[in-house]
Order: C-alpha cells, then sequence, then structure tokens
C-alpha cells in the first residue's frame, strides 16, 4: 500500500473535480498578476532612466504606472478571490469524501485505533491538502509560464545578447533549485509529521490514563518521554528547513546574477532598455519563490495525502448485503458463534466467542451478565458488524444480518455502547447524527425520554451546550443519557445497551426504563449488565464466561437452578 505521486495526484483530482475550472481561473489571474508585476518594476525603472537622460517626460510616464498598478491591483483582488473560493471548496469536498469513506468502517476503526484521536488526525491531515490547492497549482503554473515568457520576449524585442545570462540563471532557478534535497526534505517532513502523531498520542495517553501514571509515580518518567520525541521533532523539522533555506539562498543569488547579467550586456544598447530590463528582473524572481513556498508545502500536502489514502483504501472490514432492512422489533439469535479478533499483523488471538448462541425473542427484554471480559460487547458488536464471525451466522427473524445494507442494519439495531461516543460538538448535532432533520422539539422530547430535561433545563445553553472533548463538559451519566436519546431518535427496532446503567442512580434508571417501554412497547432490547437489580425485570437472561454461553434462561429458570438470583448472581458476575 504505498501510492506513487502520480497516482495519489489522481485520486485527488478526482474528488476535487468541481473545482478544477475555478483553480484554473485562478492560476490565469496569477499569470496575469505576475505579468503586470515585471511590467511594473520594467516600466518604472525604464521610465526613471529615461527621465535622467532627459528623454521621456513625468507626465505620460506617472499615467502608465497608475494604470498598471491599478490593473495589477484589481488582477490581485480576483485571484485572492478566486484562490480562496477553490481553497474552501476543496476543503468541504475532501472532507466530504474522507467523512463518507471512513463512515461505513467508523466501529472497526475506533475500537481498533489507539487513542480514538482518528477525527482529529484526519481533520488536519484535511487542511494540508486544502493547502495544495490554495498555495501551489496556481503558483507552480504561474512560475512556469510567466517569467519564461518574459524572457522570451524580452529577447524578441530588446536582443537575445542581452538576457541570454538571465535565461541561463532563471531556467537553473525553476529547474534546479526546486529539487535540491527534495528527498530529504520530503522524508524529514514525514518522520515529522509521524513524530507529532506519537507526540500527540503520548500526551492523550498521559492524560486519559492519569490516575495510573500518578499512581505508579511514573509522572517523571512520561515527562523525559515526551520531552525526548519533541527534541526528535525539532531535530527533524530543522532538516525541512535547512532545504527550504539552501533553495531560498540560490534563488537570491540568481536573481543577482540575472541583473548583474542584463547590465554587463548592455553596452551598446539603449539605457531605457537595458534599465527596464533589469528592473523588471526583479521582480522576475517572484515566480521561483512561489515554486519555492509551493515545494515546501507539497511535502506536507503528499504526506497527509498519503495517510488519507491509506484510511480510505483500508479494506473495509464488512461489506454490504443486498436488502435494505425494515423489520420492526425482530427475534434475535445467534447460531454457534465464532470470533476471534485479529491482531495487527492479521493473525487471530484467542477466540473471544466460542460457539455462542443465543435467542433474544422478539419484543422481548434479554439481558447479558458474565465477567469482564467474558465477550459481552463482541457479542452485541457483530449484530451490528462491527465486523463478521469467524463461524455461525447471526439473524434477525431468520434473516442473516449480511443479507442488509450496513446502513439500514445499523439505523435499525441502535447500540449504546459502553464507552460513550460523542463528537466534540454541541449536543444537538450529536443528536442529529441519527436524525439529521429532527426539529429542537423532537430533540427534546428524546431527551425527555432519556431523562434528560432536567439536566438540559440546568444549562444556560440548552442543546447548543458543548459537550466538549470526549464529552469532558458532561457527567458520565449525562454523556451516556445523550447516546441514549441518540439511539432513541432513530426509533430503533432492536436497542442495545451496553453496560448503561453504569452510572445512572437506580431512581433515574427506573424512570428511564418506563419511559423507554411507554414510548417503544415492542422494540427488542438487548442489555448487557452488571446488575443484579437490572436482571430482574428481565425475560430472559443470557450468562457468558471467557466467550461460552454458561446459563440461559428466564429469571424463574435462573432462580430454579441455583436457589436464588442473586446467588446466581454473586457466584458468576
Ligand atoms: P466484555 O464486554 O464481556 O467485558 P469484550 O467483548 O469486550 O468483553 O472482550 C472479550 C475478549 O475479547 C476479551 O478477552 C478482550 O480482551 C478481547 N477484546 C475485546 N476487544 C478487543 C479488540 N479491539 N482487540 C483485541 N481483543 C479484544
Ligand atoms: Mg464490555
Amino acid at each position: 500500500m504505498n501510492p506513487s505521486i502520480r497516482s495519489l495526484i489522481a485520486w485527488l483530482t478526482s474528488i476535487t473535480r468541481p473545482v478544477h475550472k475555478p483553480l484554473f481561473v485562478s492560476a490565469l489571474l496569477r499569470i496575469i498578476n505576475l505579468s503586470l508585476d515585471i511590467v511594473l518594476f520594467g516600466l518604472a525603472g525604464g521610465g526613471v532612466m529615461a527621465l535622467v537622460t532627459s528623454s521621456g517626460s513625468v507626465g505620460p510616464l506617472l499615467g502608465w504606472l497608475v494604470l498598471v498598478s491599478l490593473l495589477k491591483a484589481f488582477a490581485y483582488y480576483l485571484e485572492q478571490f478566486s484562490g480562496h473560493y477553490v481553497a474552501f471548496k476543496a476543503l468541504e469536498l475532501l472532507r466530504t469524501y474522507v467523512f463518507a469513506k471512513l463512515w461505513p468502517k467508523a466501529p472497526g476503526i475506533i475500537t481498533h485505533a489507539r487513542s480514538g484521536d482518528i477525527l482529529a488526525s484526519l481533520t488536519r491531515d484535511v487542511d494540508r491538502i486544502e493547502v495544495f490547492y490554495a498555495h501551489t497549482f496556481a503558483p507552480l503554473v504561474a512560475a512556469y509560464v510567466v517569467s519564461p515568457l518574459a524572457v522570451i520576449i524580452a529577447g524578441i524585442t530588446c536582443g537575445a545578447d542581452l538576457v541570454w545570462g538571465a535565461a541561463l540563471a532563471l531556467a537553473l532557478s525553476l529547474f534546479v533549485v526546486p529539487v535540491i534535497g527534495t528527498r530529504d526534505a520530503l522524508a524529514a517532513t514525514r518522520s515529522t509529521l509521524e513524530r507529532r502523531r506519537d507526540l500527540a498520542h503520548h500526551v492523550t495517553d498521559s492524560v486519559f490514563g492519569k490516575a495510573e501514571v500518578v499512581g505508579y509515580g511514573r509522572q517523571e518518567l512520561r515527562l523525559a518521554e515526551m520531552e525526548e520525541v519533541g527534541e526528535q521533532i525539532s531535530a527533524t523539522s530543522a532538516r525541512a528547513r535547512r532545504v527550504v533555506a539552501v533553495r531560498r539562498g540560490a534563488n537570491v543569488v540568481l536573481l543577482a546574477a540575472t541583473c548583474l547579467t542584463i547590465v554587463l550586456a548592455g553596452a551598446g544598447h539603449s539605457p531605457v532598455v537595458v534599465a527596464a530590463l533589469a528592473a523588471g528582473a526583479l521582480r522576475l524572481y517572484e515566480g521561483p519563490r512561489g515554486v519555492e513556498d509551493a515545494v515546501g508545502y507539497l511535502d506536507h500536502s503528499f504526506a497527509s495525502a498519503r495517510r488519507l489514502w491509506e484510511i480510505s483504501h483500508a479494506p473495509e472490514l464488512v461489506s454490504d448485503g443486498p436488502d435494505t432492512y425494515t423489520g420492526r422489533a425482530p427475534a434475535v439469535s445467534f447460531h454457534n458463534v465464532s470470533y476471534a479478533y485479529r491482531t495487527e499483523g492479521g493473525e487471530r488471538a484467542g477466540f473471544a466467542l466460542d460457539s455462542v448462541s443465543i435467542e433474544a425473542p422478539a419484543g422481548a427484554h434479554t439481558v447479558i451478565v458474565g465477567p469482564s471480559g467474558s465477550g459481552k460487547s463482541t457479542t452485541i458488536q457483530l449484530l451490528a458488524r462491527y465486523d463478521d464471525p469467524d463461524e455461525g451466522t447471526i439473524t434477525l427473524d431468520g434473516v442473516p444480518v449480511n443479507r442488509f445494507t450496513l446502513d439500514s442494519l445499523r439505523t435499525s439495531v441502535a447500540i449504546v455502547s459502553q464507552k460513550n461516543q460523542l463528537l466534540a460538538s454541541s449536543i444537538a448535532d450529536n443528536l442529529r447524527l441519527a436524525r439529521p432533520e429532527a426539529t429542537d422539539e423532537e430533540l427534546m422530547e428524546a431527551l425527555a425520554l432519556a431523562g434528560m430535561t432536567k439536566d438540559i433545563g440546568a444549562m444556560p445553553e440548552g442543546l447548543a451546550t458543548h459537550v466538549g472533548m470526549g464529552a469532558n463538559r458532561l457527567s458520565g451519566g449525562q454523556a451516556q443519557r445523550v447516546c441514549l436519546a441518540r439511539a432513541l431518535l432513530m426509533d430503533p427496532a432492536v436497542l442495545v445497551l451496553d453496560e448503561f446503567t453504569a452510572n445512572l442512580n437506580s431512581e433515574l434508571e427506573q424512570e428511564i426504563r418506563a419511559n423507554i417501554a411507554a414510548a417503544f412497547p415492542s422494540v427488542t432490547i438487548i442489555e448487557v449488565t452488571h446488575r443484579l437489580d437490572s436482571v430482574r425485570g428481565a425475560d430472559r437472561i443470557v450468562m457468558l464466561d471467557r466467550g461460552r454461553v454458561v446459563a440461559e434462561g428466564t429469571p424463574a429458570d435462573i432462580e430454579a437452578g441455583s436457589g436464588s438470583l442473586s446467588a446466581f448472581f454473586h457466584e458468576n458476575v
């Protein structure tokens, strides 16, 4: 998985096709702007020489200068306008593409990614590629068109002997300088970006694991490690900056050489022409300077493009089925389901589920209990096809779940997961992920069902309240109830609750259960729990241990087998 630069560009341009026309317009405007720039300087240089040698007059010269300046200002304005239009539009296209690509894989990626900062790093990568559209294409095109054309026109109109030195210097600047240290700069940039990501991981791990860090007295060690990564970052980024400095220096030397050769070759020519050419040459290197900057941005853009390409082209864990699921309150069955997580290398770790069979009757409340690590979360994630089992089948009313489109399946099977997954945005935004067209009233209704009415009432900004990174501005219980409200907004056929009572007091829990029973009387509920209270009201109990079903039945069955529910619970969970 290592695309060539050419295939990366082909891939990017296929995404951003709609901005190509405005992009060409902005390149054209840049060409006009750069040309007028050279003309303006030439005019000023030649004009002043004409005044000095008293072969011209001030009036017309000033007139021309004003006219060209105004035209240039206008072209500059239009160039900036179109350039920014292109950049923002490209940003929108890239974001939409990447998130659309990521969306079907998200559960898998989020459960497998380290530290879960994938959204943040994706956004940064997209921003870096946007720079490609904003600051590279137009400057590159303009540089390779305007500067050579200016030299050729000067050669034709004023004499080739005047510009041969300029032509040589310009050729070096356009074709040799940009490739100085290319490979080194790209490698340095790539490793800088990687080390920065390591640093971000290190910091998030320290923050989220602060209890462990402090508990084991590792503060000094973590700080020292962080410092070391920081030093590596400044060392590698210095390598990239050195290349930039060398290129800049080379261009300044070539600029000086250009002006010098024009003046030296100017002996037999009119001083006005020589002055005009030498002055114009001062702006000849605006093109190459744009190339210098652009090449610097390109390193970053390509390193980021490569990462996005890899994510977008990562194999899908699961593929769409042909049918749209439209059922209501189905019976859910697992038939001899076995599943092993893959390691990074792709081998199977030990079995997380070993020939698990579960019947969750239609419209009933089935509870899965078992010690930590027994496979409860894995079971329910397979139901929503975060991945497919290695063996066995999972069905809704007898139809295997892989017959359905992922979209219809995942909007019908709503999981309120153990780790709440809220985006760093407002409560309303998070809820509308489930139903984008929902009105504020509908959002409030869903929140009311989830027992959040009082909490929302106490927030000055109400629905617009920002939940913060990792929902850190909400309490654990609030975050979980927002997730529940989001699931309820989908009007699910199957509601799956993973340890959803962990952060709730039992009074609130009772209230929410009553709300759900009233508003969704027939929904099939599958609940994973550690709480005895939650088991009592269930229609069916399934007990997992080390990936196997070890007991199953109605609460009455279980009681008959173990003497009492609480004896069963205390022995096993
Ligand atoms: P539970 O929800 O009952 O606590 P899980 O279903 O989360 O249990 O985990 C079952 C087993 O699978 C455990 O041994 C756990 O370590 C392993 N496991 C869970 N998630 C992953 C993962 N993303 N990658 C590898 N192994 C995992
Ligand atoms: Mg779990």
